[in-house]
């Protein structure tokens, strides 16, 4: 929640486990310890009051009373070519969003629900929608396109779409602002290394290449997603191992990446320990995973031909300094001199190669958050161009 006239963040927050059971709340008032309130909800719209009901406690809240929220900004993920920049939500927009499901199953049934929810809570509150997908809307042709019978795309919609776009384009801002230059003047890598994992190509401050695609499945290893692997590989598994379509989706989806390498660990803290002391498998996929990372930024660096800054953002982007260290090792050639020493840092804002280094990388907490405020009062003050144009903060 943000109080936008002030330009202050009031509280933060996140309901979890929504509609599988034991679900509770974190929230935290801007100053304040961060509270959880262990409660019950079944559907997104018990979710939805209970961020409300929060908010407005007498106690942990932060505003008297609903009166004072003025709109609702949405992060959501898949609209297929239907939206190319953030939209006021509307009827419309809603029965995209039910069109696109089978491209997003898991994502946007329960958008829908939150927006629907958040429309019923706040009855004429104006609700916005920011697509994971539209930033990398601006990229050309020959790098969406699958080299598949092209009918499938013109039937079916299929090609590469890209996830992660408002923190892709958080970063890239950011780092323009950090080269003291303005976006269009500059080419920038942005590395979103989270649970999820995707890369971008941002040239001159739009996205030309992106490595995830139809799903969020492609591209980098992630914790538990495969990321690009052969694709003969599911009709290799349902051959010989007999498996169906759907055991072979949770199997990429759910069992690979760091998580199927590694056998027990997603989490790239558990994975760097059990390195540290000798796993050998463990090791293998901090290798695989900052392998793929470094053979993306020379793609990427090709693609654009050249690059300014590459960008470490998510939760391992911004905090393993191991990851970021082998990702960019032996890339010399590249103009990248990497600054140990500044490497060290965590979760903050940071330059981490040296004052010689052609290339700059900069480690840049991402703020999906503020890109959908920003793009919902852009919208509700009909300022609202292209969110590649129009952002408030990056202005500075
Ligand atoms: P995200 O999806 O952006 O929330 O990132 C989650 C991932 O960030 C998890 O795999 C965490 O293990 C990883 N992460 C968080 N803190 C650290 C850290 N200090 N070192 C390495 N990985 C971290």
């Amino acid at each position: 929640l943000m109080d936008w006239d002030n330009k202050k963040v009031l509280a933060k927050g996140i309901v979890e486990r929504v509609t599988i059971g034991n679900s509770f709340i974190k929230h935290e008032a801007t100053g304040k310890e961060e509270i959880t309130i262990n409660h019950d909800c079944p559907h997104h719209t018990d979710a939805i009051q209970l961020i409300l009901n929060t908010l407005t406690d007498p106690k942990i809240g932060v505003i008297k009373d609903m009166s004072s929220i003025k709109a609702v900004g949405h992060r959501t993920v898949h609209a297929g070519e239907k939206f190319a920049q953030s939209v006021l939500i509307d009827e419309k927009v809603i029965k995209a969003l039910e069109e696109c499901s089978h491209l997003a199953p898991l994502h946007n049934p329960p958008n829908l629900a939150g927006i629907k929810a958040a429309m019923a809570a706040l009855p004429g509150i104006p609700n916005v929608a920011v697509f994971d997908t539209a930033f990398h809307q601006t990229m050309p042709k020959h790098a969406y396109i699958y080299p598949i019978p092209y009918e499938y795309y013109e039937e079916m919609a299929m090609r590469r779409y890209g996830f992660h776009g408002t923190s892709h384009l958080y970063v890239s801002k950011r780092a323009a602002i950090m080269l003291g230059k303005k976006p269009n003047e500059v080419n920038v890598i942005t590395l979103h290394i989270g649970n999820g994992v995707s890369h971008c190509a941002v040239q001159k401050g739009i996205s030309v290449d992106t490595s995830m695609g139809l799903t969020p499945l492609e591209g980098a290893v992630m914790g538990t997603r495969c990321g690009d692997i052969d694709p003969y590989i599911p009709i290799f598994l349902m051959k010989n191992k007999n498996l169906t379509a759907d055991q072979v989706d949770t199997i990429l989806n759910k069992k690979s990446g760091v998580l199927g390498i590694t056998k027990k660990f997603t989490d790239r803290r558990d994975i760097q320990k059990a390195a540290e002391s000798g796993d050998e498998l463990c090791k293998l996929a901090e290798d695989i995973e900052a392998y793929r990372i470094k053979k993306y930024i020379g793609a990427y660096a090709a693609a654009m031909g050249g690059v300014d800054a590459v960008v470490f953002t998510a939760g391992v982007g911004e905090n393993s300094s191991r990851i970021r260290e082998k990702a960019l090792e032996g890339l010399e050639f590249l103009g990248i001199k990497l600054d140990k020493e500044a490497n060290k840092i965590r979760g903050k804002e940071n330059e981490i190669t040296t004052k010689d280094s052609r290339v700059k990388v900069f480690v840049i907490p991402t703020n999906e958050e503020l890109v959908i405020i920003e793009d919902t009062v852009a919208i509700l003050e009909g300022k609202y161009k292209k969110h590649t144009e129009y952002l408030y903060s990056f202005q500075k």
